[in-house]
C-alpha cells in the first residue's frame, strides 16, 4: 500500500494552502508589523523568523484567537496592500512528504462554477498568501484592480499558478475521489521509523483512505499519518427527491445560458447560486419562473443586503421593474417532473402545474462527512453568516485545528470550526494545520 506522511483529500484552496506551506513555504514575519495586543505582538516578535514553529495554545491560553495571528499579518488593512508593503514573507525549507488526492484540479469547486460566475469578495481575499494574486497578474500580463470581484476565469488560473509556481503540481493526482476514510489496523500502526528513536511523535499509519479512480474505475487504497480533510462545503450534493428528477429537460447544475435550449426555463433553489442562475438566463432574453421553499422576506432580505455587488444591484433593479419574465415562486416546493416539460409545484394556495423547456436545479451541497463514517459519532458546530453560507463545521482545537474526535485528522477550508466562510475566513488556518504536523514531526 502506498504510504505518506500526509494525504490532503481535497484540491480547492483550503487544501492547496496546506500543501504549499508542507512542501517548505514557511511564513515569517517581517518589517514594521504591529499586532494591537501587547502579548501577541511580544510572542510574534519573538518568533518572526519561525512562527511555525510556535504552540499557539500560548495565545489561546491569553484570550486570543490563534487563527488571527497569520490572518491579520495576511490581511492587516481591508485593501489589497502593495507586494512591497507585507510584512508575511516566505522561506523555502525541505518538504515533508505529503500527497493531494483530489477529483478536480487546483481551484476545487471554483472548476465547476457557472462560466461567468464572479466572486462575493476582491481578489486578495481570494488568495493563498504563498503567491499573492498580485504577483500572478503580474506575470500574466493580467491588468486587473486587487480590490474588486474576480471572475472565474482568472481564478481558476491563478490556482493552478499557485500549484505550478510552489511546486505542488507533481504531488497533486486529480481524478482520484476518496470513497472512505478509516482508521489504520495495528499491522500499520506499529511502523518503525528513525523519528521514533528521536522521541518525537511518530504515531505511524494512522489512516487508510480508500479511492477510486473517476476514470477507469480502479480502485486503491493509500496510508498516511496524518490526514487533511478538504473535501469542500459542498462535497455532497443535495439531491432534490421527487419523480422525474432524471427527466432529460432537468440539469442538476448550472453553467451558462447557452447550455440550456429553450425560451422558458424554471430555476429550483433560493440561495445564491439560484439566484445567479435565474438572473443570467433572464438577462439572456429567457422567461424564468424562479421556485423557491423560503418566504419572500428572506430572499429580499438577502437581495438588499447584497446591494455592493454588482449582480445583486442588478436583481433590485430587475424587482423594481415589471418583471415579465421573472416569475417568482415563493414558499412552493417542486413535487414532480413530468412528461413535456410540465412541472408539478405545490404552493400556499395550492398545487400548480408550468410547462418549461428546461429545469436548472441549484439546491446546494453539504461537506461529504459520510466519508469519515468510520469513526461514528462526530461533534459539530452549526455555523450560518451573512453571506448566506450554512453548514456544520467539525469541532477542532483552535490552536491547531486537529479534530476533537480524530487525532491526526485537520478538517481544512470552512470545514473546520472557528473560521469563517470565505477564503479569506480560512485560509490562515493552513499555517496551524502545517504547524502542528510539523511540530510533531520535529521539522520546525
Ligand atoms: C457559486 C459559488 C460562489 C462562491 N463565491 C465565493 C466567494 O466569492 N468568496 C469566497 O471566499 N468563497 C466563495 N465560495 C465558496 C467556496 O466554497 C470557496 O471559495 C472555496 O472554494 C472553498 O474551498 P475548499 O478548499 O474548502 O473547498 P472546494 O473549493 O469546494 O474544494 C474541495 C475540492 O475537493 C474535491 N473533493 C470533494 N470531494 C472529494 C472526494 N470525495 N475525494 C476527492 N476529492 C474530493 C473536489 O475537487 C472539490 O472541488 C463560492 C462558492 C460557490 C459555489
Amino acid at each position: 500500500m502506498e504510504h505518506h506522511r500526509v494525504i490532503i483529500a481535497g484540491g480547492g484552496p483550503g487544501g492547496l494552502g496546506v500543501a504549499a506551506t508542507l512542501e517548505g513555504w514557511h511564513p515569517r514575519f517581517e518589517g514594521g508589523y504591529e499586532f494591537p495586543s501587547p502579548d501577541v505582538q511580544k510572542l510574534a516578535r519573538q518568533h518572526e523568523r519561525k512562527p511555525l514553529a510556535l504552540d499557539l495554545h500560548e495565545l489561546l491560553e491569553k484570550g486570543h484567537r490563534p487563527i488571527e495571528f497569520f490572518r491579520m499579518r495576511h490581511h492587516p488593512v481591508q485593501d489589497a496592500l502593495p507586494l512591497d508593503e507585507w510584512t508575511l514573507k516566505f522561506s523555502k525549507r525541505d518538504r515533508v512528504d505529503w500527497l493531494m488526492l483530489t477529483t478536480d484540479g487546483p481551484g476545487g469547486i471554483w472548476n465547476n462554477v457557472p462560466r461567468e460566475q464572479l466572486t462575493l469578495g476582491p481578489a486578495h481575499w481570494m488568495e493563498l498568501a504563498h503567491y499573492p494574486i498580485a504577483k500572478f497578474y503580474e506575470q500574466t500580463g493580467r491588468e486587473r484592480d486587487l480590490n474588486a470581484l474576480v471572475h472565474r476565469s482568472d481564478l481558476v488560473p491563478y490556482y493552478q499558478a499557485c500549484a505550478e509556481e510552489l511546486g505542488l503540481s507533481g504531488h497533486i493526482r486529480t481524478g482520484v475521489r476518496v470513497t472512505g476514510i478509516q482508521p489504520a489496523p495495528d499491522v500499520y500502526s506499529k511502523r518503525e521509523s528513525a523519528s521514533e528513536e528521536s522521541g518525537r511523535e511518530d504515531p505511524g499509519a494512522r489512516f487508510i483512505v480508500d479511492t477510486v479512480d473517476e476514470v477507469s474505475g480502479e480502485q486503491s487504497a493509500y496510508s498516511c499519518d496524518y490526514l487533511v480533510f478538504a473535501v469542500g462545503p459542498r462535497s455532497s450534493v443535495r439531491k432534490l427527491r421527487v419523480v422525474g428528477v432524471d427527466r432529460d429537460y432537468v440539469s442538476l447544475a448550472y453553467t451558462h445560458p447557452d447550455d440550456y435550449p429553450g425560451e422558458r426555463v424554471l430555476v429550483v433553489g433560493g440561495g445564491r447560486s439560484a439566484d445567479w442562475a435565474a438572473q443570467e438566463l433572464h438577462d439572456d432574453g429567457r422567461t424564468v419562473v424562479y421556485a423557491m421553499r423560503q418566504k419572500s422576506e428572506a430572499h429580499l432580505k438577502l437581495i438588499y443586503n447584497s446591494q455592493y455587488l454588482p449582480y445583486y444591484a442588478r436583481w433590485a433593479e430587475i424587482l423594481s421593474g415589471g418583471q415579465e419574465r421573472m416569475g417568482l415562486l415563493y414558499e412552493t416546493q417542486v413535487t414532480g417532473f413530468g412528461s413535456g416539460g410540465l412541472v408539478s409545484i405545490g404552493t400556499p394556495e395550492g398545487p400548480v402545474q408550468v410547462q418549461v423547456d428546461h429545469v436548472v436545479i441549484e439546491i446546494g451541497g453539504d461537506p461529504d462527512y459520510s466519508l469519515l463514517g468510520a469513526y461514528g459519532r462526530l461533534t459539530f458546530h452549526a455555523k450560518r453568516d451573512n453571506f448566506r453560507f450554512q453548514l456544520m463545521q467539525m469541532v477542532v482545537d483552535q490552536a491547531t485545528f486537529e479534530s476533537v474526535d480524530i487525532p491526526g485528522l485537520y478538517p481544512a477550508g470552512y470545514t473546520a470550526q472557528g473560521t469563517g466562510l470565505s477564503v479569506i475566513g480560512f485560509h490562515a488556518g493552513c499555517f496551524l494545520i502545517a504547524g502542528d504536523i510539523l511540530r510533531k514531526l520535529g521539522e520546525v
